[in-house]
C-alpha cells in the first residue's frame, strides 16, 4: 500500500553472520555455524515489524549483526539509504543513538548501584547533555510516558519488578529520541498477565513518538499483539514475509503455519490445526539441504512417481532419516518383538536380533515407526519391504540407500527460491511457479545427500 510508494527507513540485504568454533577434534577446524545465513527485509518508518521464530533461529543475532553491535560477516543495511557498513566512528555514534536496543533480560541491562533516575539520563550524558535540571526534568517527563511516577527516579533497580524495569528499559531507550527501537523478547522474561500491559505501553509509545520498532519473540501471540508486518525465521533464514493481518490470516509456508496452529485458542471448537512440531531447530552448523524446514516440515513434497497420503509419505521420510542417522535401535526392537511372540524370558535376556523372526521385527518396526502394514503405493511399498529386510538383516549400509535412492523429495534437492506474491514473499517449493521450479531442478542437486 502506501508503505510501498516510500523509501525504507532500514534496508537488510544478504545480511549473514557466522561463528567460527573454537577446537574441534583432532585439530580440524569445524564448520562455521551459520546464525545467520543471508536475509533479507525492509523496515519501513513508524511501522512494527516482528521477526518470530523458534528459539536458536538466529533472531538476536540478525539484531546485533543488523546495527553492527556484531559486525556482519556479509551483508548490506542502509539506513536512511546510507550503508552503515561503510560509517566512520562519528557516524557509527550518531546511528547508534538513532537506533536504541532494549535488551531480554532486564536484569542484565541494569547496574544495580545505579538509581533509575541516573540509568535513564546516562544515555543523555553520553551525549553531551551538560545540563543537570534539564536531565531530570527529562527523567521526570519519561517516567510518566512509561506509566512510572517522576519519585520514581530515586529508586534502585532491585526496588522494581519485571514489568517496571522494562519500563525503565524502555524510558531509557527514549531519552536520546531514537528514530528505531529493537526490541529483543520485550515481555518474554514476564508473566502472562503482565505482559500485555507492557505491549500495550509499546503501541502507544509507538503513535505518540512515531517510532519505528523491530519486535522479536519466540511467541507469535506477542508479534500478533504488536506488529503490523512479519518476517518469519527458520534456522538463519527468513521463510515468509508480509503484512501482519494477512499472514495470520493466510499463513503460505508450513513453518508459518505450523507456528500459529500451536498458539492455544480460546474457542474450544477451534483448536488450531493440531500441528506440531517435532524435534528442535537443526544445528546450524550443519543445517539440512534444500529447504531448511524439510526435515521437519508436516508439508514436505512427496516423489512425483509414488502415490502415497502426506501422513504415510512424513512416517516414511521419518523412518528414513532414522535409518540414515543411524537412531534405530533395533535391539530394543527386536526385544519388544520377542515379547510380542512370546520368546521365553532367558532366551530375551542375551538377545541376539537374529534370534528373533524377522517378520516379528519387521512388525515392530512398522508399530513403532508409524509404518502401515502396507503402503499403497505398490513401488514404494517393495522399497519399504526391502528396506526393513535388509535393516533386520544388519545391512544397514544397504537399507540406508535403498530409502535414500526412492524415497527422495524436491525440498531436500533443491533451495527454494523467494518468491514475492504482491506484499508477500514466501521461500517453499510449495509455492514456487512451477516453470521456475522446472529451471532450477535442472541444475545439479548439490548437497542432496551429506
Ligand atoms: P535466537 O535469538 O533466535 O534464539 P540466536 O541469534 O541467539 O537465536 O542464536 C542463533 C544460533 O547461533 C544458535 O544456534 C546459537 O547457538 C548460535 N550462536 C549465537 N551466538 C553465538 C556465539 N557468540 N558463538 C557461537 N554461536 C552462537
Ligand atoms: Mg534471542
Amino acid at each position: 500500500m502506501s508503505r510501498r510508494s516510500q523509501r525504507p527507513i532500514l534496508e537488510v540485504r544478504d545480511l549473514t553472520k557466522q561463528y567460527q568454533p573454537t577446537g574441534g577434534i583432532l585439530g580440524e577446524k569445524p564448520d562455521p555455524v551459520k546464525a545467520v545465513d543471508g536475509i533479507d527485509f525492509d523496515v519501513y518508518e513508524a511501522e512494527t515489524i516482528g521477526i518470530v521464530g523458534e528459539s536458536g533461529c538466529g533472531k538476536s543475532t540478525a539484531a546485533t549483526a543488523m546495527i553492527r553491535l556484531e559486525e556482519p560477516t556479509v551483508g548490506v543495511v542502509r539506513y536512511r539509504g546510507e550503508d552503515i557498513t561503510d560509517f566512520d566512528a562519528n557516524q557509527l555514534k550518531r546511528f547508534r543513538r538513532d537506533v536504541q536496543m532494549v535488551f531480554q533480560d532486564p536484569d542484565s541491562s541494569f547496574d544495580p548501584r545505579m538509581s533509575i533516575g541516573d540509568a535513564i539520563a546516562e544515555p543523555l550524558i553520553v551525549q553531551g547533555m551538560d545540563d543537570r535540571d534539564r536531565r531530570e526534568q527529562i527523567v521526570a517527563d519519561l517516567l510518566e510516558r512509561v506509566g512510572l511516577s517522576p519519585s520514581d527516579a530515586a529508586r534502585y533497580p532491585h526496588e522494581l519488578s519485571g514489568g517496571q524495569k522494562q519500563r525503565i528499559g524502555l524510558a531509557r531507550a527514549l531519552a536520546v529520541n531514537p528514530e528505531i527501537i529493537i526490541m529483543d523478547e520485550p515481555v518474554s522474561a514476564l508473566d502472562v498477565s503482565i505482559q500485555s500491559e507492557i505491549l500495550q505501553l509499546i503501541q502507544q509509545l509507538q503513535t505518540e513518538f512515531g517510532l519505528t520498532i523491530i519486535a522479536i519473540s519466540h511467541d507469535l501471540t506477542v508479534i500478533r499483539e504488536i506488529c503490523d508486518r512479519v518476517a518469519v525465521m527458520y534456522l538463519g533464514e527468513l521463510v515468509e514475509v508480509g503484512d501482519a493481518a494477512d499472514l495470520f490470516d493466510t499463513p503460505k509456508h508450513p513453518y508459518t503455519r505450523a507456528l500459529l496452529s500451536a498458539i492455544p485458542s480460546p474457542d474450544p471448537r477451534n483448536r488450531g490445526l493440531g500441528i506440531t512440531l517435532d524435534g528442535d531447530v537443526p544445528d546450524p552448523g550443519n543445517p539440512p539441504s534444500g529447504c531448511r524446514f524439510h526435515t521437519r516440515c508436516p508439508e514436505v513434497i512427496p516423489p512425483e512417481d509414488l502415490e502415497l497420503s502426506q501422513e504415510v509419505w512424513r512416517s516414511v521420510l521419518h523412518f528414513r532419516q532414522r535409518v540414515r542417522d543411524g537412531t534405530v535401535d533395533l535391539e530394543s526392537i527386536a526385544q519388544t518383538a520377542a515379547i510380542e511372540v512370546g520368546m521365553d524370558h532367558a532366551a530375551i535376556d542375551n538377545l541376539d536380533v537374529t534370534d528373533v523372526p524377522s517378520s516379528a521385527v519387521i512388525d515392530q518396526l512398522r508399530r513403532e515407526s508409524d509404518l502401515p502394514d502396507e503402503l499403497a503405493d505398490e513401488t514404494a511399498n517393495e522399497t519399504l519391504e526391502q528396506a526393513l529386510q535388509q535393516l533386520t538383516n544388519g545391512k544397514i549400509e544397504m537399507a540406508r540407500e535403498t530409502l535414500s535412492r526412492s524415497f527422495t523429495t524436491v525440498c531436500e534437492r533443491v533451495t527454494p527460491s523467494l518468491v514475492s506474491q504482491g506484499d508477500r514473499t514466501v521461500s517453499c517449493h510449495l509455492h514456487t511457479p512451477p516453470d521456475e521450479d522446472a529451471s532450477v531442478t535442472q541444475q545439479p542437486s548439490t548437497g542432496a545427500d551429506p
